[in-house]
């Protein structure tokens, strides 16, 4: 959406005006405007996506940032084929929002950065016959011809991917492995009977890790392997702490045991003794928080996944 202020000020700069956006070239680049909220934005599209881009990037940034007080900027991403400013809107928003949407423009020509004349993801020459104006996730960019089929291509490609599952499997070995691996901590630190729980922590970190390390899927699944291998975890370390400390007390004592008895017996013993398994119970609960808030990261990206899941890539000019 945007409202009638920004309207006017497209119109001014001889923008298409739709009602989600503002969009057409300014100096050279091609501009998108937002409204939203509590917030104006900009987006400039630009061909940032090479290695030789870094320093342009940096350049950028530093831009934006020195300028960060004085126009109110709440926010802004860049990636390889432009970037966003978004100020937080208040009496007066408009006139700032003018003065430096023209003032970036002014620095992208000053660094001599390639904008609407050239793809933004190969910066090949357009001209009339290979340019392609393209609506990618509510964003204006502008790509050649062979750029957009090799996207629609990709498109397709992941569309009819074959089902991950067998992908999904390797992450769940891979979890695991790192579980097993992150509760030795616990188990360790358990054993010298200090609170474990915060080590919760480390297992979920290390079941994440574990997936990522062996390159499985990252899908919505991945997320859900992972708290449910680190909330196993989490069980499986309290339970083996246990038994170590059990055995540990039954060395000291001088009493001689075999392991897969001494397992059954603490077994027994979480689950028929109400004191223990009171205090089990307990220490569980506390690794399962830390697990989670060890993964709070993970468990955001979900609905940052969700929201990419309808990004549209469609070409209207
Ligand atoms: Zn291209």
């Amino acid at each position: 959406m945007i409202g009638s202020g920004l309207k006017k000020y497209g119109r001014e700069l001889g923008l298409n005006i739709t009602p989600k956006n503002a969009y057409g070239e300014v100096g050279g680049y091609l501009v998108s405007l937002f409204e939203g909220a509590g917030y104006k934005s900009f987006y400039i599209n630009c061909a940032l996506a090479s290695q030789d881009d870094l320093g342009s990037r940096y350049k950028i940034d530093a831009f934006v940032k020195d300028n960060k007080k004085e126009y109110n900027i709440t926010s802004f991403d860049i990636n390889e084929h432009g970037f966003t400013v978004m100020l937080y809107d208040t009496f007066g928003t408009l006139k700032k929002y003018k003065r430096f949407f023209l003032e970036c423009l002014n620095f992208l020509k000053e660094i001599e950065l390639l904008g609407a004349d050239v793809c933004c993801n190969c910066k090949t020459k357009l001209d009339g016959e290979n340019s392609r104006l393209i609506v990618d996730n509510g964003i204006m960019k502008k790509y050649d011809v062979d750029c957009v089929n090799a996207r629609l291509n990709e498109i397709e490609e992941l569309k009819n991917a074959p089902k991950e599952s067998k992908n999904y499997a390797v992450g769940i070995l891979g979890a695991f492995l790192g579980m097993l691996v992150g509760i030795v901590p616990w188990i360790i630190v358990y054993c010298f009977g200090f609170f474990v729980g915060w080590l919760g922590f480390l297992i979920g970190f290390c079941a994440q890790k574990g997936y990522e390390l062996v390159g499985a899927k990252v899908g919505k699944l991945k997320v859900y392997i992972i708290i449910a291998m680190s909330l196993v975890g989490v069980v499986l370390a309290q339970f083996l702490g246990y038994c170590a400390s059990v055995g540990i007390e039954f060395i000291k004592m001088g009493i001689s045991f075999d392991i897969l008895p001494l397992i059954a017996f603490v077994y027994d013993f979480v689950v028929y003794d109400p004191q223990t398994r009171a205090n089990f119970v307990g220490e569980l609960f506390m690794g399962f928080v830390f697990a989670i808030l060890g993964l709070i990261g993970l468990i955001r990206s979900l609905s940052r996944d969700a929201k990419s899941a309808d990004k549209k890539f469609e070409v209207i000019g």
